[in-house]
């Protein structure tokens, strides 16, 4: 039959959900083996923000305030967090922005409020320090048949649970449906210590934001002049000038449709032979700590 690993927990990819996962559950002392074609995917973008405030109307994410504490404690252990996020509130919002702070730790500086315990990290040197001793084996699945994992060639990988973290790529794999977004971030030469978000945002050397937020496309377009000039513009609105260009990098965010039941954090769920934590959009790397935490839990 051509196997050629087996495990009691296999979890399928390595992106910021999949070896978040993984390293929960070895800390468990689980036998645990990661099957991947590479480390992330859309976890490679050059700078994530943990921030669990959200969107142009700074709502306050489901279970932010516990996602941002699991976040800050294990992502502590593996890399460098870029502590603060600072938001301008035009002087007319600064009541409805105070009432959608939650609990968060705070302070008010200036044209704005800074969220002293939101984040920005390096994705890349993340995903390598959560890989460092994690059994990984390099294939790319082209089946899922619980209690097996076939790959292309048609050898196989055994897992009493199988877990998908495979994010947007292998969601067919399960039929999971959802929307593929794609978004654009663009490296800097110039470098911005503390990120600084309002529609766009600064961090480090990058420049994000959601130009398209209602287009669905499975395929990577290229990046428009529009959408280059929206970010450049949204900079310049947030610090005085426009940034230098030193390239682009593009990704696509997926969010899964509805699932029964509607519950608030939909992204881990049963699925035929184990779980799926997948579907976490733009939120991925908020979300990933808490929810492999669960999973752990639900595993044990
Ligand atoms: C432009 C942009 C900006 C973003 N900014 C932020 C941000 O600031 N903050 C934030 O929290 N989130 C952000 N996100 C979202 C975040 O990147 C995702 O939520 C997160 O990376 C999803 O992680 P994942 O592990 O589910 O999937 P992925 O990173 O896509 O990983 C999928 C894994 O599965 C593997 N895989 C898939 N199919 C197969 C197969 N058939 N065989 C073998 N391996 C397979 C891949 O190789 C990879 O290892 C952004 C996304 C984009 C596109």
């Amino acid at each position: 039959m051509g196997l050629v690993g087996e495990a009691g927990i296999v979890v399928l990819g390595a992106g910021v959900a999949g070896l978040t996962a993984a390293r929960f559950l070895l800390e468990r002392g689980e036998r645990v083996l990661l099957v991947a074609e590479a480390l992330g995917e859309a976890s490679r973008v050059p700078v994530a923000l943990v921030n669990p405030l959200r969107g142009r109307r700074f709502t306050l994410a489901a279970e932010g305030e516990r996602a941002l504490e699991a976040a800050l404690s294990f992502y502590g252990r593996f890399a460098e967090l870029h502590m603060g996020v600072f938001r301008p509130v035009p002087e007319g919002e600064r009541a409805k922005v105070a009432g959608r702070l939650g609990g968060l730790r705070h302070r008010w500086e200036g044209k704005g409020v800074l969220l002293e315990d939101a984040f920005w990290l390096e994705p890349r040197l993340l995903l390598e320090r959560l890989a460092e001793g994690l059994p990984l084996l390099r294939a790319r699945v082209a089946a899922w048949e619980p209690p097996y994992l076939v790959l292309e060639g048609g050898k196989r990988v055994r897992g009493e649970v199988l877990v998908y973290a495979g994010g947007g790529r292998g969601a067919h794999l399960l039929g999971l449906e959802g929307r593929h977004t794609p978004g654009l971030v663009l490296t800097l030469l110039n470098y911005f210590p503390r990120a600084i978000s309002y529609r766009v945002y600064l961090a480090g050397a990058a420049l994000g934001g959601s130009y398209l937020p209602h287009e669905e496309q499975p395929h990577l377009p290229p990046p428009t002049e529009g959408e280059v000039e929206w970010l450049l513009a949204g900079a310049e609105a947030l610090v005085g000038y426009r940034p230098l260009v030193a390239s682009a990098w593009r990704g696509l965010r997926f969010r899964l449709g509805p699932l029964p039941g509607g519950r608030d954090l939909p992204y881990l769920f049963p699925v035929e032979g184990g779980f799926a934590l997948t579907g976490l959009g733009s939120t991925g790397f908020l979300y990933a700590p808490l929810l492999a935490g669960r999973l752990a839990e639900a595993l044990s």
